[in-house]
């Protein structure tokens, strides 16, 4: 079986300044602890709780004190259809050092031992970075909840209950590919869900930079390393990356379940309430509708729309005059980009003007990131609906 265990302080209710909830009145449940949870269940995740309640059953934290908000809490969330499986409590101190308190695994080695329990897709969810040790231990994914900039080393920082459960119920969106032919191997590893941090060699300096652009823009992580035959010449290298990289991301979608699917850049200056309004466009720029909706560098200026709709075409509308800014041919370019939507089965439109050609190229993959950043998105409203009228993508 596959486990949420949740932390309950700070996580599934409110802690209060004094760290101890001992009576009713200090029962709080976090926002979106019932929506969130609720999918979980549904997804057929068994919940445990595992929480440190330090000096429990001694005269400071007497036993029914704790029973009673537990209790309650408990009633409230099976109301719900919200149950827990288990529920372990560790009621030492640190001092005590004892075998159970997170983030020892103590509390639940007999539970491990009694169910088989499918590690490699469970999940911790807590406040601490004890939590995430704890997680570390068990050998699952773990998931902090986050008040602000601290620092973390969970799989996923949340910034809501909602988005962790999110979370777990996506696993994480990542793909991986490894493409060997005559002519490339190529090695890639991605994560949608990532923070744009990247590795990526493919032997052509300036598509380095230019890919390294596409990660930090799209928020996506890219592990990207190809062997080409360059001493023949860049073609190969360039377009089967594009290939493997919109397969990877294709791979990474699943089931495109919940995405936004659209991606295209929002008319920077207007307010978002005035998106997509063509009328309203219209009356404000005086009939030029387009100038503003896109990614500018200096003189030039990309335009980007993009549907990862199951249907790959790729629309390019710009020149190069230079045959190749560093050691890329600039007709590769295009190139790239038709592989990339064929890998996807997206539908890619671009165009660009300006003068110079380096920053017209970077104008694109900016704004192909940002893009793509939107479009594999999650829609919160809809996380388990497929966005299309055909029930397929
Ligand atoms: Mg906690």
């Amino acid at each position: 079986m596959k486990v949420v265990f949740l932390d309950r302080d700070g996580t599934l209710i409110a802690e209060p300044p004094d760290k101890q909830i001992d009576s009713l009145d200090k029962l709080e449940l976090i926002p979106g602890v019932v929506a969130g949870l609720r999918p979980l269940v549904e997804a057929g995740f068994e919940l445990v709780m595992v929480t440190n309640q330090d000096g429990l059953g001694t005269k400071s934290f007497p036993r029914e004190s704790f029973e009673m908000p537990q209790q309650k809490l408990l009633r409230l969330l099976e109301g719900e259809g919200i149950r827990f499986n288990s529920i372990f409590v560790c009621p030492h101190r640190p001092a005590d050092q004892c075998n159970c308190r997170k983030p020892k695994t103590g509390m639940i080695t007999e539970f491990l031992a009694r169910n088989r329990i499918d590690l490699a897709n469970s999940f911790v969810i807590g406040d601490r970075e004890t939590d995430v040790e704890f997680a570390k231990n068990l050998g699952c994914r773990s998931v902090r909840l986050l008040t602000g900039e601290e620092a973390s080393n969970a799989d996923y920082a949340a910034t809501s209950f909602r988005d962790a459960c999110r979370f777990v119920l996506r696993g994480n969106r990542s793909g991986s590919l490894r493409r060997k032919a005559n002519e490339t191997t190529i090695d890639i590893r991605i994560n949608l869900d990532g923070t744009g941090t990247y590795n990526v060699h493919t032997g052509i300096g300036f598509f380095d930079h230019m890919l390294t652009q596409l990660s930090k823009h799209s928020l996506i992580d890219m592990d990207i390393s190809v062997k080409g035959d360059l001493d023949v010449d860049e073609h190969h290298t360039v377009e089967d990356t594009g290939l493997a990289l919109g397969s990877a991301i294709l791979q990474a979608l699943d089931d495109k379940k919940g995405i936004e699917r659209y991606g295209f850049l929002l008319p920077a200056r207007l307010p978002d309430r005035h998106a997509g309004r063509g009328a309203v466009l219209q009356k404000l720029f005086g009939g030029r509708t387009d100038w503003h909706v896109g990614v500018p560098m200096d003189e030039s200026l990309a335009k980007v729309a993009l549907d990862i709709g199951g249907r790959p075409y790729l629309s390019f509308e710009g020149r190069f005059e230079r045959e190749r800014v560093g050691e890329l041919p600039t007709e590769l370019v295009e190139d790239f980009f038709r592989a990339f939507a064929d890998g996807l089965r997206a539908n890619l439109h671009i165009s660009v003007e300006g003068r110079n050609d380096h920053h017209k190229i970077e104008a694109i993959f900016k704004s192909v990131a940002r893009a793509l950043k939107q479009a594999v998105s999650l829609d919160g409203r809809a996380p388990d609906i497929l966005p299309t009228t055909k029930g397929t993508l």
